[in-house]
């Protein structure tokens, strides 16, 4: 049958980092289907998500008016939301009364306390231009450097480490690069489940002999196309990574030449990977001596190995080390500035890569230029007109705690729902019920909002025009295909109206105004115009010139660090913050769902994705299951040290004895009550993938 449309717009998905390109086809201002187009990312193909999980856009649960928090509403602490009102706890206002509201709150705070007891969590699934004007308006109109988004929560470990060892923190080679690889080692990452596209050309690369090392502890798809899958021992992936190096080191299966010329730190590699024999780590991470030699053998002496990671290994007290290992493992074997070579965290949500680099970071202004180095604050002072604090800000889980301690009492939310996303959830939800003055900015009313004095209604993906980067460094245009409903407005205008009105004056005429800014500040940008852009709808950056394509592979001529070398630090073996013990025998770890996307503000809201994953579960394996005298399908609850929550229970083979596996999108079911809040130093990631957990009957 065919369809008749009233239009179809080009445009890229608004869900994983792959950047899947789109055609969104609409009829009567809805979309009806949606089509995968020949992207640089995708050819074509597109997952459950981005097929058939477009109709959050035109759920009735929409925000369609401003809302401002009724004076008689009962305490933010005290709300459960699955069981309140909204007209008990919100009144609809004006446009008019609730910017003014925002503005006069936030100013207020920021002329009683200070800019620093104000804070701004940005979006990773706006758009690089409004992920930059957020972090300007915090900068600039805040007067803090107090500004983050979820990127803390997914890979800040991973761009820690990379910056620290390759100086930079993107991606080195695109993942379509698998298909001309030798070797490619996943770990940490399920790409069936959270990069399905991605995972297409994984498992099309086995198929035409690219031998696959898939690292997890829990089973996954990808093991059935690998040719060795090692789940090792939850919580010991340093030991583990430390023994491929002490193996590579051990047969002299590195590459001599490259270390002379590329690399530092190899003496104190050596060193440290000395007492990290196989035979010695088998026992620790539960994988065979023999196993882990071939692993090493077969990532060195590949003519092109590449290795993928995520938040498997990210997410720990030791996320920057594990990613230390893997830079140390492409570094010293010299896997890495070449086609089918190199290192790639596989980037979480659509514009996480975007909106880090167009500064959504509290250390790093856009580019991951230091906010501590005067030479730069005054590039960024010199076009802005305004002056920089000089000190990095908070992080995200650092905000919540100084809102706890009384330093922070303002904060300006857009598009994240730190009320699912956050660890120790309570104690998340405690501090924004704590903050004098919230101003949420959503498409929803998310939990997050729930606590809000002043929501503003906002635009989805499919109705803004904007740049998006992905995970392979690819410069996209999505474009509007909808009208934002009743009276919702564009985040980026919405920014700017709130900047304005706390006096900064700023004139932008458009979206491609503020990307022409970008341009000026950021040089990883350059021979990338915007009218490129709309010709050619993707563009990987860095571009060396504006007739040639952009550099798909980096790291060919050195490294942009200090001197030019790839820098190894050594990881020391370091045992998760919590481990299990008599009352907590357990472990928790928590991830995704193939179906359902991150807190599940949008995803729960698509009938088709809603309906295969309907409800909040926990999951655990068979054997485990009878030897806990527990049912399938029955109510259990699951406790930490940090709270309960009840769930269905899941008989899944995949996860590990002893491991108990559940995702964080369901509200009635939520994850995050549990997990640790403790941080990587580095990173100052939390250790979502750890930690110590009883479950019994609910
Ligand atoms: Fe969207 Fe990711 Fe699925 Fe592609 S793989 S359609 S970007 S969710």
């Amino acid at each position: 049958q065919i369809k008749e449309f009233d239009k179809s717009v080009n445009s890229v998905c608004p869900f994983c980092g792959v950047g899947c390109q789109t055609t969104i086809n609409v009829k009567d201002n809805k979309i009806v289907q949606v089509d995968g187009r020949d992207g640089p990312a995708n050819e074509n193909r597109l997952c459950v998500k981005g097929r058939f999980g477009y109709d959050y856009a035109m759920s009735n649960e929409r925000l369609t008016k401003p809302l401002i928090r009724r004076d008689d509403a009962p305490k933010r602490g005290d709300i459960d939301m699955r069981f309140m009102k909204i007209e008990d706890v919100f009144r609809e206002a004006t446009w008019e009364e609730a910017m003014a509201k925002s503005a006069e709150g936030l100013m207020a705070i920021e002329k009683e306390y200070g800019g620093d007891a104000l804070s701004g969590f940005g979006s990773a699934k706006g758009s690089n231009e409004e992920a930059y004007l957020f972090q300007k308006l915090v900068r600039q109109g805040f007067g803090t450097n107090n500004v983050d988004h979820c990127t803390r929560l997914c890979h800040a470990s991973s761009v820690a480490a990379l910056l620290e060892g390759v100086g930079s923190g993107a991606v080195s080679a695109p993942f379509t690069d698998a298909m001309v690889s030798d070797c490619v080692i996943i770990i940490g990452a399920r790409p069936a489940t959270n990069h399905p596209v991605a995972a297409t050309y994984f498992k099309q690369a086995a198929k035409k002999g690219t031998k696959i090392v898939v690292m997890d502890p829990r089973q996954q798809d990808m093991m059935k196309f690998a040719e060795h899958a090692l789940q090792f021992k939850p919580g010991t992936d340093v030991a583990m990574l430390n023994a491929l190096l002490h193996v590579i080191v051990d047969e002299e299966l590195y590459d001599e030449q490259y270390i002379q010329a590329n690399v530092t730190g190899f003496a104190a590699l050596k060193e440290k990977v000395k007492d990290f024999a196989p035979e010695d780590m088998a026992e620790v991470c539960g994988i065979p001596a023999e196993t882990l030699r071939e692993v090493a053998r077969l990532y060195a002496t590949s003519e092109r190995s590449i290795i993928f990671w995520g938040m498997g290994i990210s997410q720990h007290t030791h996320g920057t080390d594990n990613s230390r290992c893997l830079i140390a493992m492409a570094l010293i074997t010299g896997q890495i500035g070449r086609e089918g070579t190199g290192l790639h965290p596989l980037r979480g949500q659509n514009n996480v890569q975007g909106a880090s680099d167009a500064g959504l970071i509290p250390m790093f202004l856009p580019d991951y230029r230091s906010v501590e180095n005067a030479d730069i604050r005054s590039q960024f002072e010199n076009v802005w007109g305004a002056t920089i604090d000089p000190k990095r800000g908070l992080t995200v889980v650092e905000i919540m705690d100084a809102i706890h301690e009384d330093k922070i009492h303002g904060m300006y939310i857009m598009g994240e729902n730190p009320a699912m996303s956050d660890p120790d959830q309570l104690h998340a939800r405690a501090a924004l019920a704590k903050l004098k003055h919230l101003v949420v900015q959503d498409i929803f009313l998310t939990e997050t909002a729930w606590h809000a004095d002043v929501v503003l209604p906002a635009s989805v993906h499919s109705e803004k025009l904007g740049t998006f980067t992905n995970t392979n460094r690819q410069i996209q245009i999505g474009r509007p295909a909808l009208d934002p409903p009743g009276e919702a407005r564009q985040d980026l205008d919405i920014i700017i109206d709130l900047a304005n009105r706390m006096g900064l004056g700023w004139t932008y005429d458009g979206v491609s105004d503020v990307y022409n800014e970008m341009m000026l500040v950021m040089p990883s940008l350059s021979n990338i115009p915007w009218s490129r852009l709309i010709k050619e709808d993707a563009v990987t950056y860095p571009a060396k010139s504006e007739n040639e394509p952009g550099s798909a592979v980096i790291f060919e001529d050195g490294f942009p660090t200090a001197d030019g070398s790839g820098k190894l630090v050594p990881a020391d073996l370091r045992a998760p913050d919590e481990v299990p013990d008599e009352e907590f025998p357990m472990v928790l770890t928590t991830g995704r769902l193939l179906e359902h996307w991150h807190t599940g503000a949008m995803t729960r809201r698509s009938d088709v994705l809603d309906h295969i994953e309907p409800e909040g579960i926990a999951a655990m394996n068979p054997y485990e299951i009878a030897r806990q005298g527990l049912v399938v399908g029955e109510m259990v609850s699951v406790e930490t040290r940090r709270g309960a929550i009840s769930a269905v229970l899941r008989a899944d083979r995949e996860v590990a004895d002893g491991m108990i596996f559940i995702p964080f999108c369901f509200n009635e079911s939520p994850a995050n009550v549990l997990t640790n809040p403790q941080l990587d130093p580095f990173g100052k990631i939390p250790e979502f993938k750890f930690c110590a957990a009883k479950i019994g009957r609910y």
